[in-house]
């Protein structure tokens, strides 16, 4: 059990940081939105076996909630976060900013990042700006913290997709890695938003990684009928009242609508879907279903 350092002020975070460097230590940061859980501690323990320090931060952002989201609802829960983080230890600090030190200007003047057209495609057709402004709230932790490795989640795999971009094209001095995601033993992927649900929604939940999983299998099969799989997945998804907002195969590297000649292995099955109030999103990797249990 190791106390972590609660970090409030990005000047603050900043001589943390360099009084770490000072001694030769390398820094990693982990961005999160707090409600911490599994998938979270996973990503802490990563940084840990890759960085000498690891920073989490917890900041819910209000640019990359769309108009009419939970924004407002979203579950902030810092004690318990705090209490959740010395147990698990290997943090060595939590950055929880204000907004004012985030946004400093506010968020009507803030500078604002645009990102490239597949942020408006996947999530980001139904969710426009959403990757905007979370590709405003990394950089801007980046520029604070400083740290020399950033560490995310697969679970979000545009999100993903598109900091890694974020970062080769601003040419920013950080490397990114990212970690599996952590699933309940009924194959739902871990998140914050799964609180949500009730008991029944929390039951029919897991046919969204049931149905990738389907999919996955008939294109390991040989199947590459994309079109035909995708609908038969939302079918599925219906079937056990969810409401598909898109269920796609595209290329693992860069998300780009798939080639009937690639491999299974250079491929991923993304999906997204509303259940009651949550809007749960899943995906899994061909390479991850073909590789053995
Ligand atoms: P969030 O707090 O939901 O913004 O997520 C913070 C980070 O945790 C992101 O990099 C997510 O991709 C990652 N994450 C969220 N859920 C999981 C999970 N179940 N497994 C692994 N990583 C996750």
């Amino acid at each position: 059990m190791s106390e972590p350092a609660l970090l409030q002020t990005a000047s603050q975070v900043r001589d943390a940081v360099r009084a770490w460097r000072g001694r030769g230590e390398s820094v990693a940061l982990v961005p999160t939105m707090g409600n911490l859980h599994d998938g979270h501690l996973s990503l802490a323990a990563l940084a840990a076996g890759s960085a000498d320090r690891v920073v989490m931060s917890i900041y819910v952002n209000p640019t990359q909630f769309v108009e009419g989201e939970d924004f407002g609802a979203y579950p902030r829960t810092l004690a318990r976060d705090r209490a959740v983080v010395s147990a698990a230890g290997g943090i060595d600090a939590l950055f929880v900013p204000d907004e004012a030190d985030v946004y400093p200007f506010g968020l009507q003047r803030a500078v604002k990042i645009s990102m490239p057209a597949l942020s408006r495609e996947l999530c980001g057709a139904s969710r426009p700006g959403h990757f905007d402004g979370v590709a405003s709230v990394v950089l801007r932790l980046l520029n604070i913290v400083a740290p020399d490795l950033l560490v995310l989640g697969r679970k979000d795999y545009q999100q993903l997709k598109l900091i890694e971009f974020l970062v080769a094209d601003l040419s920013l001095a950080v490397r990114v890695s990212s970690g599996p995601t952590v699933r309940e033993p009924d194959g739902l992927a871990i998140s914050s938003r799964n609180q949500y649900l009730t008991d029944d929604e929390r039951a029919r939940a897991p046919v969204l990684h049931a149905a990738l999983r389907e999919l996955g299998e008939a294109v390991l099969a040989g199947e590459r009928r994309f079109e035909d799989l995708q609908r038969q997945a939302c079918e599925r998804l219906r079937a056990s009242g969810l409401e598909p907002d898109y269920v796609e195969v595209r290329s693992a590297a860069d998300l780009a609508k798939p080639a009937e000649a690639q491999s299974p292995s250079e491929l991923i099955a993304l999906a997204a879907a509303k259940l009651g109030k949550a809007r749960l999103i899943d995906n899994l990797s061909f390479e991850e279903l073909a590789a053995p249990r």
